[in-house]
């Protein structure tokens, strides 16, 4: 079969001929890939940067968000028929910790979790996919189109759920994680991908949400935004004040110029990773001491486990009905395989979420 390959730690990428995998456990399903999303974490392993090649190896199969169908089951598979439309999970455990023992190895304590795509396991961006049937789920067909956004829809959903667990936890006049955000103010910084599907949870969950960036307002992402019943905006004016602010842009500068608009006993989620390496001046004390006396929480959130991967693929179903034909806008472009380095080292400002098509 052929697969998208990388020398990790090298800007080295082919697409090239690469063993098929087969099932050799009866716990096992094969797929055939359908659609494989890139994101920054992609260009970043493509670049030279993050990304390691399973032990004993030095290539790694790259690629993390995908779509694809099952074409043969192991004897005990029981979840899944050959047919159906699956996503199959990133991170694996590192079998070690009390998180992953739980099944949560986006909790994982030792560092050691292994990820498809990205760290010390084969990823997604190749025709064949095998792995227990454990980390698939299952696609409702009427979201085929958008179901390779599962995977950042996932990250959302674990950044919204830390979110509700920590307010249920501490505000005492908030009783229903359900409705916990129901016309709370919450401004979202950033409408790539992530911070648009942020949005759009948000807007089911019937919060106000504000989008924060700063491309034009006729461009698609604040459009989808829009579409939705999001309120755009390029500025936060200095007397706004938010319940929650969920950052998806990964800027340390703006995301500390924000707290200011942090609402009293208001949390910040944090979930861009920012890469810039510069020295920011701030009033650490005026910080601390607003975060004191408002009662505010900051939390940092990163991957994602089963469950939000399953939440994910439901919110994705309900906003589809909700906004026909919106969040499929998303998805700024498809190439095939063999043209991944026209998408790979350039994107333009109007994309949102390019997909690689490994099947038509
Ligand atoms: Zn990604
Ligand atoms: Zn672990």
């Amino acid at each position: 079969m052929k697969a998208l390959v990388l020398q990790p730690h090298t800007t080295h990428l082919q697409v090239k001929e690469w063993p098929e995998p087969q099932i050799k456990r009866p716990d096992e399903i094969k797929v055939k890939v359908l659609h494989v999303g890139i994101c920054g974490t992609d260009r970043e392993e493509a670049s030279g940067g993050r990304a390691d090649a399973p032990a004993g190896e030095i290539e790694l199969v790259i690629g993390h968000e995908m779509i694809s169908r099952v074409v043969e089951v192991g004897k005990e598979v029981r979840s899944v028929q050959v047919g159906d439309l699956v996503v199959i999970t990133v991170r694996r455990g590192c079998g070690a910790c009390a998180a992953c023992q739980e099944g949560r190895s986006d909790m994982c304590q030792t560092g050691n979790y292994t990820e498809r795509g990205i760290k010390g396991r084969h990823g997604f961006q190749c025709e064949y996919v095998v792995d227990q049937e454990a980390f698939a789920v299952k696609v409702d067909p009427s979201i085929a189109a958008i179901g390779v956004l599962a995977e950042p829809m996932s990250v959302v959903q674990k950044a919204i759920e830390e979110a509700g667990i920590v307010q249920m936890s501490r505000l005492p006049y908030l009783k229903n994680p359900q409705t916990w955000l129901e016309g709370k103010s919450v401004l979202v910084a950033g409408l790539g991908p992530i911070g648009l599907l942020a949005a759009l949870v948000l807007r089911l969950r019937k919060a106000n949400v504000f989008g924060l960036d700063i491309v034009d307002p006729k461009s698609p992402r604040a459009q989808i935004l829009t579409a939705m019943g999001g309120k755009y905006i390029t500025k936060a004016g200095q007397n706004d004040s938010f319940d929650l602010i969920l950052d998806a842009a990964g800027i340390a500068k703006l995301d500390f110029d924000l707290t200011s608009l942090l609402a009293i006993n208001g949390i910040f989620v944090l979930t861009g990773v920012p890469g810039d390496q510069r020295l920011l001046n701030v009033d650490g004390a005026k910080l601390m001491r607003q975060m004191v006396l408002k009662n505010q929480v900051m939390v940092g959130s990163v991957n994602e486990s089963l469950h939000h991967f399953k939440n994910g693929l439901k919110d994705l179903k309900a906003a589809d009905q909700e906004w026909p034909g919106v969040v499929s806008k998303l998805i700024t472009k498809h190439v095939p395989y063999t043209s991944f380095s026209d998408v790979m080292s350039h994107h333009t400002p109007d994309e949102i979420k390019v997909v690689i098509d490994w099947s038509p």
